[in-house]
């Protein structure tokens, strides 16, 4: 279903953005993983994933430092040739409620989740204009919809991208290339996994009754990044069991 595209996916070492890599693999695309996470980690990520029989590079980028980002891009272009799927995953969370919450925690997610998408995206578009064709898919939140306490910073930068989603879509797709978010609820991954009561009391009141595993999350962005989903764009896809409907 992806053989012969070329996928680069932020945050993309462990957890949802790893996934999301193994999955788009599994279709056949080949891999650019950008994360800042240490080598060796990078080095085990690459790995497993060439074991599924295509192309993988691990890129140590931040997507804070526009430079380090050009500079990645450009040699994910060298290597691969071109870059045809956009994977937006990179996040972070430093949850305060708000009126404890410093300017600094509040930049530093916006920074990340958001400003870096920004940035990533804006190296990708000259590539996709030029074959008039790509998919960009930002991942976002349910924080971004209906908001959360103690989120102010995370929902607004998740809020953000939904927004930057639906322009970029509206830039884009005169040329073909779509652009859209998934907003997945709670997920099983580092990220979630210092919560109180290891969860339950929030699982109990998801209407299927647990977390969402990784997996089922990169199968809806895989979905996202196929041609069935070739006229979709500017779309904002829950993936919550039920959460925030
Ligand atoms: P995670 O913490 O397990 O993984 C995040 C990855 O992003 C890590 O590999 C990390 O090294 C990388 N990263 C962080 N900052 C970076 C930076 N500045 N530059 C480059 N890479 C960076 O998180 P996860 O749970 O897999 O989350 C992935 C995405 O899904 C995030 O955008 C998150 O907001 C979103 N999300 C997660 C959940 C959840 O419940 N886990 C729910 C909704 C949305």
């Amino acid at each position: 279903m992806l053989k012969g595209k070329v996928a680069a996916v932020t945050g993309g070492q462990r957890g949802i953005g790893r996934a999301i890599c193994e999955k788009l693999a599994e279709y056949g695309a080949d891999i650019a993983i950008i994360d800042m996470c240490d080598e060796n980690a990078a080095r085990e990520t690459a790995s497993a994933i060439e074991s599924k029989g295509v192309k993988v590079r691990a890129y140590r980028c931040d997507v804070t430092d526009g430079a380090s980002v050009k500079e990645t891009f450009k040699a994910i272009l060298a290597d691969f040739g071109t870059i045809d799927i956009l994977v937006n995953n990179a996040g972070i969370t430093k949850d305060k409620l708000a009126m404890m919450m410093s300017e600094d925690d509040f930049e530093k997610v916006l920074d990340v989740n958001l400003s870096g998408a920004f940035r990533t995206s804006k190296e990708v578009i000259p590539v996709m204009l030029k074959k008039h064709s790509g998919k960009i898919i930002n991942i976002s939140s349910i924080s971004g919809i209906i908001g959360n306490a103690g989120q102010v910073n995370y929902s607004a930068s998740k809020a953000g991208l939904i927004g930057m989603t639906k322009s970029l879509a509206r830039e884009l797709a005169s040329r073909n290339i779509t652009c859209n978010a998934v907003a997945p609820g709670f997920v099983e991954t580092d990220m979630t996994k210092n919560l109180p009561d290891g969860g339950k009391t929030l699982a109990d009141s998801i209407p299927l009754r647990r977390f969402a595993k990784p997996e089922e999350i990169a199968g809806l962005v895989a979905f996202l990044a196929s041609p069935a989903a070739d006229y979709i764009t500017g779309e904002v896809i829950r993936i919550d069991g039920g959460l925030a409907m």
